[in-house]
């Protein structure tokens, strides 16, 4: 199916590519769902816009924060205008939010032409076309996945890495999660599909992969096998071609040894994990009906470190969930002080509105939160920098990312990530060669920040660039997408003379 609409003026033959804009809200499953509705659009013979008019619009919604509806309404409230100007613009709403609030989105926003849930991504080509073809508004929410999601187009964001589900939804029951009621129990895609997908993505240029799922290490429950996930990672490492293999998000109740054994001798797979931690505190967990408690989870870090000595292991919190006392928050204290983490995503308990602890009495006042949350901050933002620091004087491969640091053009340092996942800024001295993004460049770290590293190398013997495949694929993508090969790809390799379009340290 191709969505064309006649440019005004014009006759149907001559109809003009109509282009899309998706706007992403959430967790990295709505980022990889993103992708996937790109590549149905693009599929459909729609482009990216690039101009800010949109022909279509998407949002891809969260429904985990509180104000995540009201955030949405504001959007679309603003594009009720721009809509009424351009009469065959057309906006869609999918996601969590959309799985939830179905009709209340039509009623309280009627300009809105679809509205699709999280199980049928795949509908959306078709719904905006009979959107259009019936003038009328579409709503469609399944209730159970009916096509995998990963086995759906995609228009992946980094030529170089890829995104791959090997699970939907969740079986377990935490308060606080919105997702099992929006995504569903668990479903488990069959490795060979997994497999085949990246070996695809690797086909395609890409050297890294992140296997994704709500509860990555549960893998293989639906089809019987328990030890699934570290298969799945053991195989990863037999695909030739592919340098780094990563996941998020595990579980600590359900995380065993044979996937730190398999983590630990698959050399493909990265020294890194991110492990959910919540809360420090036994009796918040219990009543997060997370079923570990902080003795299990700080094993399962002991044994990692163990087998993989420089593992970056980072985390996720939630701080003030109702009933949280000031001995429960030390708790926490306690815990992400013994644990060193190398990051955390940290969050003010809000609550989530469909949750059981929506419900909770004991809801702690908003001061509270904050005080703690800030006390939080302050003590992992301490433990980030002193554990970066550790990492001055050490040798770091750097894989190198299309995004620079905010201040790229006046550092003139490239960025990219270790193999810890750590963000590292480098400079290229004077002469040497220019790395492309997803070529591989080893540093060694000069300075330390909570939240990244630098290496400026003192000159060419501190730097070294292995060209990869990743940085041919994103020659090819920008000789494609502009017509002008960069100048590593013209001359088979790039050298930095002070003045390139890369950003590279003069001095
Ligand atoms: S494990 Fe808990 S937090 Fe994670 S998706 Fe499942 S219910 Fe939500």
């Amino acid at each position: 199916m191709s969505l064309t609409i006649p440019a005004p003026g014009s006759s149907t033959s001559d109809a003009r590519v109509r282009t899309y804009q998706v706007r992403t809200f959430g967790c990295q499953m709505n980022v990889h769902d993103s992708e996937r509705l790109a590549g149905l659009l693009e599929a459909a013979g729609l482009v990216k816009d690039e101009s800010g008019q949109a022909d279509v619009v998407v949002f891809n919604t969260c429904a985990v924060r509180e104000n995540a509806d009201n955030k949405l309404y504001g959007n679309l409230g603003q594009l009720a205008p721009v809509k009424e100007r351009n009469p065959g613009m057309q906006i869609a709403v999918g996601g969590c939010l959309a799985q939830k609030d179905r009709e209340t989105i039509l009623q309280k926003a009627p300009w809105v032409d679809v509205v699709f849930g999280t199980h049928n991504v795949g509908s959306l080509p078709a719904l905006l076309e009979r959107a259009r073809h019936n003038n009328e508004a579409q709503l469609e929410i399944l209730e159970s996945l009916e096509v995998f999601p990963s086995t759906l187009p995609t228009k992946r964001d980094a030529v170089y890495s890829g995104w791959v589900s090997i699970s939907v939804g969740c079986n377990n029951t935490c308060t606080f999660c919105i997702v099992p009621s929006l995504r569903g129990k668990e479903r488990d895609r069959r490795p060979g599909e997994i497999l085949a997908e990246i070996q695809a993505l690797v086909d395609d240029g890409a050297i890294e992969v992140t296997l994704l799922g709500q509860n990555v290490n549960s893998y293989g429950v639906e089809f019987g096998d328990r030890g699934a996930f570290a298969k799945l990672l053991r195989a990863c490492g037999q695909i030739q071609g592919l340098e780094r293999v990563r996941f998020t998000s595990p579980h600590p109740a359900a995380f065993t040894d044979d996937v730190i054994d398999a983590m630990a001798e698959t050399p493909n797979v990265m020294p890194q994990l991110h492990m959910p931690l919540q809360s420090g505190s036994d009796k918040v967990l219990k009543d997060m009906r997370r079923s570990y408690r902080s003795r299990k989870f700080l094993g399962i870090l002991e044994k990692v470190r163990e087998r993989i000595p420089h593992a970056a292991i980072s985390t996720d919190i939630i701080v003030g969930f109702p009933g949280e006392t000031e001995e429960d928050f030390q708790a926490t204290l306690d815990v992400v002080e013994q644990s060193r983490f190398a990051s955390a995503f940290t969050f003010q308990y809000s609550k989530r509105p469909g949750t059981p602890a929506a419900e909770l009495p004991d809801q702690l006042p908003k001061a509270v939160v904050q005080e703690r949350y800030e006390r939080l901050i302050a003590l992992q933002d301490r433990i980030a920098a002193e554990e970066n620091a550790r990492q001055v004087g050490r040798q770091v491969e750097v894989m190198v990312t299309a995004a620079q640091g905010r201040k790229a053009s006046e550092t003139h340092r490239l960025s990219g990530r270790a193999r810890d996942q750590r963000l590292v800024h480098f400079s290229v001295p004077d002469g040497a060669e220019v790395p492309r993004p997803g070529d591989l460049v080893t540093v060694t770290v000069t300075e330390a920040a909570p939240f990244h590293l630098i290496a400026d190398a003192a000159g060419p013997a501190d730097y070294s660039v292995r060209r990869s495949r990743a940085g041919d694929a994103w020659d090819r993508a920008q000789a494609e997408s502009c017509g002008v090969p960069s100048p590593g790809a013209a001359q088979g390799r790039g050298v930095s003379l002070g003045m390139p379009s890369l950003p590279v340290r003069s001095s």
